[in-house]
């Protein structure tokens, strides 16, 4: 009997395990470790940080799910990795700590023979002083966060309707953040809320953003068949913006947040300020910290984790120009290089590199964004990852045999612009490959037969019928593995 060890129930690692479960039967373990006893559809925190969802909308528990499936939970988070064993025993394991109250702070090792770490990231509020909900600044990027902010929110939906006037930031708040699509989300959503409530014109809505253009995404933008035409994000973002009277600022680096103000520097190295009276500003990511040692106990956290605290797996990390960048660089089966039997799918994977052009501003500061793992291509990417290694345990194959590139892989985007039946909107949009290959399709480096997108009240009821179909399917609810990821 084998053992899976799957670190992270998150988008990536639930999908990860419940397909390997679901593939390999009772004959193999399949052992989940993650920190949170609830699942929780991200997506959907936006709608909850404008108060159009609860926080229970969003979540389920999980031990009840696995208890259903035979997948052994343990309410822990992994602290290190061994993956050559110890001296007494060369069977690699994991070590973690629990958080399940009833055993809280206990340590405990346990062994595997694969191991899949789909940790998702750190949010590093740390990397920006003053940022972060613990300090000056709002978040959206738990279900925690994302009731908080809307507290603040109605607070100043109150203000505003007894005359006073307020200022909104939405935004990332740093210059290496990713993500941008929920700051996005967010600020169209705070917009369509304060018109709903009769308060827009008491309302300043200010974007700032580590984008080097307005629509970059962290994907370096987009060109979109769009109403017929090929339409650049740029022009897109930008007139979505304007038509809603929102202002925006690019290119920022957000160097400290205060008690309603904020610092930053831009691209041209020049520095700025910005008052607000509510700020959500997404944090950047790192790997969540996770150590790795050798049998001897001897540190290796640097062989098998980047700088960055994600996990190298077979990506090119040679270090190379802009122009330099290949599809090819993108990891095909997020196997560790060293430990075969070692994968990391998810946000945990390090990129070989961005998406969007480099930069820096005039002081030498990085000004970039970092390259998103959005959910369809982390849940694709695990559920890849665990066929591979249902094959390798069923002794069908003794290497993983199925890729899932993100310079090869398609994704499917709906951005909500406003909840509501009747008066909702989302852009949706596909896009073809995530990842720009400019060899294959020059200029724009995507296929614009399959790289378009609309706006409109249709978009908005898919986004909300794939909350429930999401939720449906993580609950492995009669016909879930029928629903793509
Ligand atoms: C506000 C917001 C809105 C978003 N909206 C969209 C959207 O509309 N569409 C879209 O495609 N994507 C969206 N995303 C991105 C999407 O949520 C991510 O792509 C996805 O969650 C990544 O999956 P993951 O499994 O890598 O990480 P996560 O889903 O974050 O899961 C990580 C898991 O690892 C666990 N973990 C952490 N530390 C440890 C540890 N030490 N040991 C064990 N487990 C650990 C966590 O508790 C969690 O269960 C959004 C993100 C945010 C923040």
């Amino acid at each position: 009997m084998a053992r899976l060890v799957v670190l992270g129930a998150g988008v990536s690692g639930h999908t990860a395990a419940t397909f390997a479960k679901h593939w390999l039967g009772d004959s193999h373990e399949v052992v989940v470790i993650s920190p949170n006893s609830k699942w929780n559809w991200i997506p959907s925190n936006i709608w909850v940080g404008v108060g159009q969802m609860t926080p229970e909308d969003v979540v389920f528990e999980l031990a009840p799910v696995y208890q259903k499936a035979g997948i052994d939970f343990k309410q822990a988070k992994a602290v290190s990795i061994h993956p050559e064993g110890k001296k007494e025993s060369e069977k690699p394991y994991v070590t973690i700590e629990y958080t399940d109250p009833s055993k809280k702070g206990e340590i405990e090792e346990v062994e595997y023979d694969y191991l899949i770490n789909a940790t998702g990231p750190k949010l590093n509020f740390a990397a920006t002083p003053g940022l972060g909900p613990e300090h000056n600044s709002l978040s959206v990027c738990t279900y925690q966060h994302a009731a908080e902010a809307n507290d603040h929110l109605q607070i100043a939906i109150e203000k505003m309707k007894k005359g006073e006037k307020q200022k909104f930031l939405i935004g990332t708040g740093h210059g290496m953040c990713t993500c941008q699509g929920a700051a996005f989300e967010y600020i169209f959503n705070i917009e369509h809320e304060l018109r709903k409530a009769g308060v827009r014109d008491k309302a300043e809505i200010k974007w700032i953003s580590n984008e080097q253009f307005l629509g970059d995404f962290g994907v370096a933008g987009l060109h979109i068949k769009w109403g017929g035409h090929i339409v650049s994000s740029k022009v897109l973002a930008e007139s979505l913006f304007a038509e809603r009277g929102l202002d925006w600022i690019t290119g920022a680096h957000v160097k400290e947040v205060q008690k309603g103000k904020l610092s930053y520097e831009l691209l041209d190295g020049t520095e700025g300020e910005e008052e607000f009276d509510f700020a959500m500003l997404i944090p950047p990511f790192s790997g969540v910290g996770l150590k790795a040692y050798d049998k001897e106990g001897n540190d290796i956290t640097d062989k098998v984790f980047m700088p960055n605290g994600f996990m190298k797996v077979d990506a090119d990390y040679t270090p190379k120009s802009f122009e330099e960048w290949k599809g090819d660089d993108w990891p095909k089966y997020y196997q560790n290089p060293d430990y075969p039997n070692m994968f990391a799918v998810g946000i945990a994977f390090a990129p070989p590199h961005p998406i969007s052009k480099p930069a820096k501003s005039v002081n030498g500061t990085p000004i970039t964004p970092a390259p998103p793992r959005t959910g369809m291509p982390s849940g694709i990417i695990g559920k890849t990852v665990a066929h591979s290694i249902v094959e390798m345990i069923q002794g069908k194959a003794d290497k993983p045999m199925h890729h899932a590139s993100m310079a090869e892989m398609g994704a499917a985007c709906i951005a909500s612009t406003g909840k509501g039946l009747f008066d909702g909107t989302a852009v949706a949009l596909t896009v073809y490959p995530v990842v720009p290959d400019y060899d294959k399709y020059p200029g724009t480096g995507r296929d614009p037969d399959y790289t378009f997108g609309e706006i409109g009240l249709a978009g908005h009821w898919i986004k909300h019928i794939l909350h429930y179909m999401f939720m449906w399917k993580a609950q492995l609810k009669p016909g879930w593995t029928l629903i793509p990821e």
